[in-house]
């Protein structure tokens, strides 16, 4: 990089960083729906330097967070009733159920093993024949095509002891939900490289604001002040200031790999409730692989933590520390709440870098 274009990219971020530092008009309510944006505008320090003006809510954008209690036990019961093997990401272990966490069943016999990507899992389940293993697909349009992936590779190799629990999701339903608690969405970067822009369209046709933001300082210092400026204008907004990684068109590769093994399904989000159209399940032509089918579990309601505000939370409702468990009885050793376990959910970020601030 040359010296005037570092020097330039330096003005800009400077400049940024005044426009949202001495913005002062009408209140200004921004929701960063994905929970690696929470994370990351408190580690870089950006909501410091906020105007008073500018309210920053976190939104439904943390798969663990908005994955429902009823899901926990259907992978405890799995474990413990069914005798699978559970091959999950580290932070569904910790995720309270209505009775006990996988962490809980573990102690208590359960195989739960945590893996890093879906491709671990399916190779664990090649490798441990005797076993019978579920992998739990959680997360949303960026993270689903690698558990499409995984479950082509299994019906390649020919595996028939490995099958996905799947509560996937996608983001539109819950942008159309959370209208009301915002002005702008700083949507959510990743999502958008697999999705492309036209979800956003939809939400600025249906008069919301946005911004798709990276997740550098820099770009998140960027993105929020596109927001201030343009929110000036007094109409609707959409803006791709992510454009080194969000293209219009997104992944259509992605997606026709997706759309291979899986169609949308209504599906229950935390604190929401069931949203139609708003999760991915397997194709009935993959019944095999459908851990819900192949071990007839039956339909559970689960039942949240008492005095957990998750839902609330996770809605823009309230924020973190408006929960009376908050710091106290909640955690992050002693998690009462899925937004107080996850990396990316509003509670640990809350509790990580507010208390620090
Ligand atoms: S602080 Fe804990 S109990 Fe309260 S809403 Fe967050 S996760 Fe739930």
């Amino acid at each position: 990089m040359t010296d005037s274009v570092s020097m330039e990219k330096k003005n800009a971020v400077e400049r940024a960083r005044e426009i949202i530092s001495d913005y002062h008009g009408p209140k200004l309510r921004i929701m960063e729906v994905c929970g690696t944006h929470t994370h990351e505008i408190f580690r870089q320090g950006i909501r410091s330097l906020l105007s008073e003006d500018i309210t920053l809510i976190s939104g439904p954008g943390c798969p663990v967070c908005v994955t429902p209690v009823s899901y926990i036990d259907e992978a405890v019961m799995l474990a413990l009733e069914k005798g699978c093997t559970i091959l999950t990401f580290g932070d569904l272990v910790r995720v309270p159920g209505s009775e006990k966490s996988l962490q809980t069943a573990r102690g208590e016999g359960a195989s739960v093993k945590v893996v890093y990507s879906p491709q671990d899992a399916e190779d664990y389940a090649r490798t441990h024949p005797e076993e019978e293993t579920v992998f739990l697909s959680v997360g949303f349009e960026t993270t689903t095509p690698s558990s499409c992936i995984a479950l082509k590779q299994a019906i390649s190799d020919g595996i028939s002891n490995f099958s996905l629990l799947c509560a996937n999701k996608t983001m539109p339903a819950a942008y159309r939900a959370m209208m009301a608690a915002t002005d702008a969405y700083l949507y959510p970067g990743h999502v958008c490289a697999i999705t492309g822009l036209s979800d956003c369209r939809q939400m600025l046709e249906l008069g919301m604001s946005g911004v798709v933001a990276g997740f550098t300082a820099p770009e998140l210092l960027t993105a929020l002040a596109v927001i201030v400026q343009k929110s000036k204008e007094g109409k609707p907004f959409l803006v791709n200031c992510y454009p080194r990684v969000v293209t219009e068109e997104g992944s259509p590769q992605a997606r026709a790999l997706v759309a291979e093994y899986m169609e949308p399904c209504d599906s229950m989000w935390r604190g929401i409730g069931l949203m139609a159209d708003s999760g991915m399940d397997l194709k009935e032509a993959y019944a095999a692989y459908d851990a819900r089918k192949k071990y007839a579990l039956p339909r559970i309601e689960g039942r949240e933590a008492k005095g957990c505000r998750c839902g609330e939370v996770l809605q823009g409702a309230c924020i973190p520390q408006e929960c009376p468990l908050f710091g106290k009885r909640c955690t992050p050793e002693h998690p009462v709440g899925a937004c107080m376990v996850s990396s990316e959910g509003a509670c640990s970020a809350f509790y990580l870098y507010q208390r620090r601030d």
